[in-house]
């Protein structure tokens, strides 16, 4: 039988132990234990040897996050870079060269552009919301596919399902980053990605109050690389913030519900403003790729950006006047969250690329957090007014 989603979020990688002398928590412990004790010296008793290596409360994380995917393994990593290093430094060497979206999150694309070229790794950007740009970009030393949809900040959309097919047709492994939609709106493995990663600091942890990354997928030759480099680099989640993943990943079909229901209202809310020049909501039927999103998704989260008429110091001013909504980069928390791209979280960004790709200075991101839909548009009213 298989199970719907927050039946698994509740329960798998959960279940109560009842063996001799075993409490039964219905939450799993916090196991801190850096090292594990044996019976018998030449075998670790369950397989514990050591924290980084293996750790009860991170492994019940790992088999958590695996089935909220519906794949075969699931990693926990002690953050969304930290799982996004450790893919690459398993699957690629010197001379290879990664085809990444043009809009990939500002961190993937430091990582990529100032940390892996000085391993001889490089990365041709493309706009993948063309499929064929990433079969034009196919070079011989090309290794890897790595893209998000809806990216950050455009909420632009990959056709995943073609975007897979040309990665078979040409033998590369296709990542996909769903850090946005969360496993809840969007399974990639389905859709022929071979490998999901995750920022957990965002949805599935939820509260803003761990930081946490994943890698879910079914190739067991990858899986098997990928976490013993896991091990040698020692880019592993804590076992407390395993435990706080554990308890934000429970609640994430409740909350991705109402983060959706409050974003919706809010892009529908400043649509109809004169002071709004444009909304990026892929949940918007007037979003070009609407459709595409709607046949590889259940929904369409709760991310979105709009311009706003006027200047950077308009859009300062904006969010200065916001009262529930505070000035933070980030997403994905219970809380709602404003930001400048251009300043906070793409400032990394070169101001000519970022131009080039539509971030202006009144770009606005907000991460619609989970309070009532109402407060949240008054809100948006006073600010605007
Ligand atoms: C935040 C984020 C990351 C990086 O995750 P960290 O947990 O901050 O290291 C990667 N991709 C996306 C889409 C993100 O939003």
């Amino acid at each position: 039988m298989s199970l719907g989603f927050s039946t698994r979020a509740i329960h798998n990688g959960e279940e109560p132990d009842f063996r001799d002398g075993a409490s039964g928590d219905v939450a799993v412990p916090i196991h801190l234990s850096t090292t594990f004790a044996r019976e018998k010296a030449d075998s670790p008793t369950a397989g514990y040897e050591y924290t980084r290596s293996l750790n009860p409360t991170r492994k019940a994380l790992e088999e958590k996050l695996a089935s909220l995917d519906g794949a075969k393994y699931g990693l926990a990593f002690s953050s969304g870079l930290a799982a996004a290093s450790t893919v690459i430094i398993s699957l690629l060497k010197a001379g290879d060269n990664v085809i990444g979206f043009d809009d990939l999150y500002g961190g993937t694309r430091r990582l990529l552009s100032n940390v892996f070229i000085n391993f001889n790794i490089s990365t041709t950007y493309v706009d993948a919301t063309v499929p064929e740009n990433i079969e034009k970009a196919i070079k011989a030393e090309t290794k890897l596919i790595w893209i998000e949809s809806p990216t950050n900040p455009l909420l632009k959309i990959a056709d995943i399902r073609a975007i897979a097919g040309i990665a078979k047709r040409h033998n590369l492994i296709l990542v996909v980053d769903n850090t946005f939609l969360s496993p809840y709106f969007q399974n990639p493995l389905e859709l022929g990605a071979d490998i999901v990663v995750y920022s957990t600091t965002k949805y599935i942890g939820g509260h803003s109050d761990t930081l946490g990354g994943s890698v879910v997928l079914n190739n067991e030759e990858f899986y098997k690389k990928i976490s013993y480099n896991q091990n040698a680099v020692g880019a592993v989640l804590s076992p407390f913030d395993s435990y706080l993943t554990l308890r934000g990943a429970k609640t994430l079909a409740v909350r991705m519900e109402q983060h959706q229901k409050n974003a919706l209202a809010l892009a529908e809310f400043l649509q109809s403003s004169p002071k709004v020049k444009r909304v990026l909501y892929p949940g918007l039927k007037n979003h070009p790729h609407h459709d595409i999103a709607a046949s590889q998704t259940r929904g369409f989260g709760g991310v979105f950006s709009f311009e706003l008429e006027g200047n950077l110091d308009d859009a300062q001013r904006f969010l200065s006047k916001l009262k529930l909504f505070a000035t933070a980069e980030s997403l994905g928390g219970v809380e709602s969250l404003a930001e400048i791209p251009a300043i906070m979280t793409h400032a990394s960004v070169p101001k000519e690329v970022r131009e080039k790709n539509g971030i202006s200075d009144t770009l606005i991101r907000i991460s619609a957090g989970i309070e009532n839909t109402e407060d949240l548009i008054n809100d948006f009213r006073q600010a605007l007014k």
